[in-house]
């Protein structure tokens, strides 16, 4: 069994990792930017887990997950060119990404 660094919850018994968002400046003119959910890249069935992290469909990946796709590029998360969810900042929420960009959140 192994526990999530970002979130602390065990992956495979959790729903899924708590991460909503990648704050960096590859984002793009808003600066964060919505991570991919279980399923939305198309490889893992409504009520599965997701085979590498154990996310549960639906829900967030743990970050690190092989399956996850990055929300800019389309590309693999782990190794894609524009480098956001390795360099970005983990924000888990709205409430902390105001907390963090402040006046600069539209
Ligand atoms: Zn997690
Ligand atoms: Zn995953
Ligand atoms: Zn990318």
């Amino acid at each position: 069994m192994a526990k999530c660094e970002y979130c602390g919850r065990e992956m495979r018994t959790a729903k899924g990792c708590k991460i909503k968002y990648y704050l960096g400046r590859s984002a793009g003119k808003k600066g964060y930017v919505h991570r991919m959910k279980v399923g939305d890249e198309g490889w893992v069935e409504p009520g599965k887990r997701c085979g590498d992290c154990g996310a549960l469909y639906g829900y967030y990946h743990h970050p690190g997950c092989d399956i996850e796709k990055c929300p800019v590029c389309g590309g693999q998360a782990i190794s894609c060119d524009c480098d956001l969810p390795r360099a970005s900042t983990l924000v888990p929420d709205k409430a902390e990404l105001k907390r963090i960009l402040g006046g600069e959140l539209q």
